[in-house]
């Protein structure tokens, strides 16, 4: 790969895996499998080693993914909380037993363990009682969930006093005064089996697996929710101060002995050997636990040698984890379903042979692509392998082709949608046919609909089956309908009562309030996730700016690229968007931030303003600060700018161009002088050493 691609891939890569570590450790809902977030993973740590120009602290392969909530207090860990290493490659485990050897030069042991598929807890006891316990955060500091973890019922408040054991004035208790232990709040498979059937019933989303509903439980705010969840913990790791164990393993036996939950599936080994044995027989064996484990983790036992190997910025050199690939099932392929997504795309769904799988049985697989089945070379009626990554639905990894019989026969990905019959288009960048006709598709219709209402959007209580209904009997066509329907149409519908009808208008009724931010989400723009639809609110502040807003001026929006800044631009220039957001409006739902910045003067009216380089002040408070004397904003320069405002390392291209439209280059204190701010009352400030924002400054005058 050429240097400037790879710049471009560590970037994208890099992009990638921090919105999947967010989406994982934050909204709960992996959109990646673990494996293909370590395959990409894997993917930079090569490239940044092969140019290491472009290594960066912050890169996703130097730090552990962030679970840091804003409800929840934090405290820093005594001891940096670190993850582990990992392989799905055996020969890297050895690699990983000969690094160790040549380190320690010794004779030593390995601790095996299994990996269980949780959220990871750092507990401190201090006098023998539960003192406080605190997620992994970033690593560094952690939330403090003590409380939520109080209601788990395997985690013992105050520790026990092994039989035998007789306490004496100078040995009270045979635990250090105080310690960490660390391990895996997991939630076994029957408590997220009922768990997800509650919620499907209640119409929420339900849990991808286990591991998100663990993390998703101990983040609940109400701590009494977190008893019914039927979580537990295994622990594996003491820490702190001269405790007075030789090895690992003696420290996990006394655990034992003062009552915290210990995992018994364990085993010293002394060769790589001995390690194989212990994976492979749980490879097989894990299907029959009750609890979800995604490998097993291999320690040096020895404490001293531990120390000795210490740590790298991310990982500790004297632990590994090797992880079991996905669990697979074979079965037939009966038939291929193709469905219309929200935003057209056409996705072919298998119907599979019921099979059991990771504790669930599976019958319909995703299939991603046209490209995707051309790969797998995929016939009706073949014997597949399904997994289950990161999402609900499992999907095709392979086709046996042993089993493929000659009356087989090979799909066909259709030419038209399958829903209303337009053409379909191939959009080749992602591999993807979509259904153009996005105002006349009753599929893309209703799922705009039911995006609109759904819960992380305008969170109005109503299921797929009413939207459904509304649709077929002509009363909703558009989102905007919502807000006409009266309770004389909602009877209408099979079924509904007053009081269904009542709750309905209710919720529609509270959603006026929702934030700007989630309705701009629920217009359902493609690609305006709801990060994205919060960062475009907060630019913009209002729906007229973003509606007027030109590609350029959607690029400056942090996070926008051009894919996104375009779907923006022609989702507003189509008429009918335009109106159902006049509609909206009308019925009194939020179209601002509310908190309309202080307008400081209106010198600025009328004149667009490019920015570039840095100023005494932040590029966003430089923006606002325009925008607060009546400017507007712009990220390229065209005859249309008044003039460019340069800063510090000024970008040299716009500079130039500046320069060939003979436009205007105005320094920060020109600026500043423009907007009424005077030199002297800075001066005085720097002299002072007092570093006070400008735009404080010019609101006094
Ligand atoms: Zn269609």
């Amino acid at each position: 790969m050429e240097k400037a691609q790879a710049y471009i891939r560590i970037h994208e890569l890099r992009e990638i895996l921090n919105e999947a570590n967010r989406l994982y450790y934050v909204e709960n809902s992996p959109t990646l499998s673990d494996y293909e977030f370590d395959m990409l993973l894997k993917e930079l740590d090569g490239l940044e080693k092969e140019y290491p120009e472009y290594i960066s602290a912050d890169s996703p392969t130097r730090r552990v993914g962030s679970d840091l909530k804003k409800e929840f207090e934090q405290y820093p860990h005594r001891y940096p909380m670190l993850s582990l290493g990992n392989t799905y490659d055996i020969s890297e485990v050895q690699l990983f037993a000969d690094r160790a050897s040549k380190g320690i030069g010794n004779s030593f042991t390995y601790s095996c363990e299994l990996k269980f598929d949780g959220t990871a807890i750092c507990l401190t006891y201090r006098n023998g009682k539960l003192f406080r316990a605190l997620t992994r955060g970033d690593g560094s500091v952690g939330d403090d969930v003590t409380r939520n973890v109080r209601q788990i019922s395997n985690i013992p408040q105050s520790l026990t006093l092994p039989a035998g054991f007789i306490p004496t004035s100078d040995i009270p208790a045979p635990w250090p005064q105080e310690f960490e232990i660390r391990g895996e709040i997991y939630m076994p498979w029957a408590a997220f089996d009922r768990l997800n059937d509650e919620r499907i019933e209640e119409e929420e989303q339900p849990f991808a697996n286990p591991r998100n509903a663990a993390s998703g439980s101990l983040k609940l705010i109400d701590s009494r929710m977190v008893a019914n969840r039927g979580l537990e913990c295994t622990l594996y790791h003491m820490l702190g101060e001269n405790l007075p164990f030789s090895t690992h393993d003696q420290a996990l036996k006394a655990a034992e002995d003062w009552g915290l939950p210990v995992s018994d599936k364990r085993r010293i080994c002394r060769d790589i050997e001995e390690i194989e044995d212990f994976i492979n027989h749980w490879d097989i064996e894990r299907k029959n636990l009750p609890y979800a484990t995604d490998g097993i983790v291999i320690k040096v036992n020895e404490l001293p040698y531990q120390e000795e190997l210490g740590y790298t910025s991310k990982f500790p050199r004297w632990a590994v984890a090797y992880k079991f690939k996905a669990e697979q099932a074979l079965t037939k392929l009966i038939s291929i379903d193709y469905q219309v997504g929200r935003t057209g795309a056409v996705t072919p769904v298998a119907n599979l042979e019921p099979v059991q799988l990771s504790g669930t049985v599976v019958k319909r697989a995703s299939l991603h692509n046209a490209d995707q089945m051309e790969q797998l070379d995929i016939r009706i009626g073949d014997y597949v392998y399904v997994e289950k990554g990161g999402e609900i639905i499992p999907k095709i990894t392979g086709v046996e082709l042993s089993q493929r019989t000659a009356d087989a026969t090979l799909p066909r990905f259709p030419e038209f949608c399958p829903d209303c019959g337009t053409a379909l288009i191939k959009d080749e960048e992602e591999a993807k046919s979509f259904c153009p006709n996005q105002t006349g598709c009753p599929t893309q219709i209703k799922g705009r609909l039911v995006h609109f209402l759904s819960r992380k959007a305008m969170n109005v209580i109503a299921g797929d089956a009413t939207v459904e209904q509304l649709f077929n009997k002509a009363l909703v066509w558009n989102v905007a309908d919502f807000y006409d329907l009266k309770t004389e149409h909602l009877l209408m519908l099979d079924g509904w009562k007053d009081r269904s009808a009542g709750r309905f208008i209710k919720s529609l009724q509270e959603s006026r309030k929702v934030e700007f931010d989630r309705v701009l989400y629920a217009l359902g723009i493609r690609y305006v996730g709801e990060a994205t639809a919060r960062s475009i609110a907060r630019h913009f502040g209002n729906i007229d700016a973003v509606m007027d807003a030109s590609v350029e001026d959607l690029l400056t929006v942090d996070d926008v690229g051009q894919v996104i800044a375009e779907s923006v631009h022609d989702f507003f220039t189509e008429e009918s968007n335009r109106e159902i957001v006049s509609r909206l409006k009308a019925a009194g739902l939020k179209f601002d931030m509310g908190e309309t910045p202080q307008k400081l003067s209106d010198g600025l009216e009328g004149k667009t303003i490019v920015i570039s380089g840095n100023f005494s002040i932040s590029r966003d408070e430089m923006k606002a600060l325009i925008a607060a004397h009546g400017g507007k904003n712009s990220g390229s320069i065209s005859g249309k700018t008044a003039f460019l405002l340069a800063g510090e390392k000024a970008g040299p291209e716009k500079l130039k161009k500046a320069d060939s439209l003979g436009i205007r280059v105005l320094s920060e204190e020109e600026f500043m002088d423009i907007i009424g701010g005077s030199g002297e009352a800075e001066s005085a400030d720097s002299e002072n050493g007092i570093h006070t924002s400008k735009g404080v400054q010019l609101s006094l005058f």
